[in-house]
């Protein structure tokens, strides 16, 4: 165990030290973590945020780690995961529907179970997507017409120092796979309004987008989601068919042959493989059409 991170463990209960990135990123790749912390409570993360200050420790925050390339060479510094601080509470419930809080670490798939079995819709959207609700914040994470901006009533936010807020819907701001409220960077969790609807229809909702899932994304090897944005009405998988990218392989990173816009795993690939898969499809589309390709993952560590 490394000395300078000892005192990590005297606040939080879970740490691992020089951890494998690639066991927790669902793409697979990575070098280690120094230290990967776990604060199950809010007042854990308060006082991790006031020790790594003090110790001038970097750190970056994650979720499940479903939208981020982690480096080959590791992350240096404490990287803390909210995946402990999960949960659903009810504030409100009425005839017209549910207000709920929803921590951070709470699996977007828990969520669509809510939903699911006490018939409320405004959630469907997110089926199948793998994050946590902190990362679909931080991401405004959408699809199938729905964003997570859709839902939100307001966002409660740390800054570095461990400063709270909580923040209305209006005052932030979501882009598209984006997000910011400013200097209060860390999403502890949200309050979202979900309104009744009619079970059959919900979950009938969820199983088409479940197949469709199945039948468009190469769900059978570890990916990333998608790799860049479409903007400008351009529908990056399509654009990188028609550069003739698909199933493009470096390493054992491959532009999948089933969808354009994933990043393949197809075993041993390292993070350089994938971002020199990224490079090459964005020099393409810059030399080939004029296109200057945004990535929607983060890459961590770089
Ligand atoms: C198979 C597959 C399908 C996907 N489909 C979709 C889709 O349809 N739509 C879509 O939008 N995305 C999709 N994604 C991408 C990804 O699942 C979403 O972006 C998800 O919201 C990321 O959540 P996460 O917890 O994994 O975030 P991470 O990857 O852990 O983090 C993503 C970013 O958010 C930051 N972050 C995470 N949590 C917090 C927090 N609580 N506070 C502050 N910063 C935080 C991290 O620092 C990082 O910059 C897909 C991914 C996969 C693998």
């Amino acid at each position: 165990m490394p000395d300078r991170f000892e005192g990590v463990k005297q606040i939080v209960s879970t740490v691992l030290f020089a951890e494998p990135a690639s066991k927790h990123s669902s793409l697979g790749v990575g070098g280690n973590f120094s230290c990967l912390a776990f604060p199950a409570t809010e007042e854990e993360l308060i006082r991790l945020l006031i020790f790594v200050r003090n110790e001038g420790f970097p750190f970056h925050i994650v979720g499940n780690l479903t939208n981020t390339i982690v480096a080959d060479a590791g992350v240096d510094g404490v990287v803390i995961s909210l995946k402990g601080m999960a949960g659903i509470t009810v504030e409100e419930s009425d005839d017209a529907g549910q207000t709920l809080f929803i921590r951070a670490g709470t699996p977007l798939r828990d969520l669509v179970s809510w939903c699911a079995n006490e018939g409320l819709t405004g959630a469907e959207f997110c089926t199948g997507i793998p994050g946590t609700f902190g990362g679909a914040v931080v991401m405004n994470a959408g699809a199938f017409g729905g964003e997570i901006k859709d839902i939100i009533v307001k966002v409660r936010l740390l800054n570095a120092a461990g400063l709270l807020a909580e923040i209305p819907r209006e005052r932030l701001f979501f882009g598209y796979r984006s997000f910011s409220a400013g200097e209060y960077s860390i999403v502890l969790g949200a309050t979202i309004r979900v309104h009744k609807g009619d079970s059959e229809t919900i979950k009938r909702e969820i199983a088409r987008i479940v197949l469709l899932r199945r039948e468009k994304h190469p769900l059978e090897f570890r990916n990333a989601g998608s790799v860049f944005k479409n903007a400008n009405g351009i529908v990056v998988g399509r654009l990188v068919e028609e550069l003739g990218l698909k199933g493009t392989r470096i390493g054992d990173a491959q532009i999948s042959p089933k969808h354009g816009n994933f990043i393949v795993n197809l075993g041993k690939a390292s993070a350089n493989d994938v971002v020199a898969l990224m490079e090459l499809v964005k020099e393409k589309a810059r030399r080939c059409e004029g296109i200057e390709l945004e990535a929607e993952v983060k890459l961590m560590g770089f």
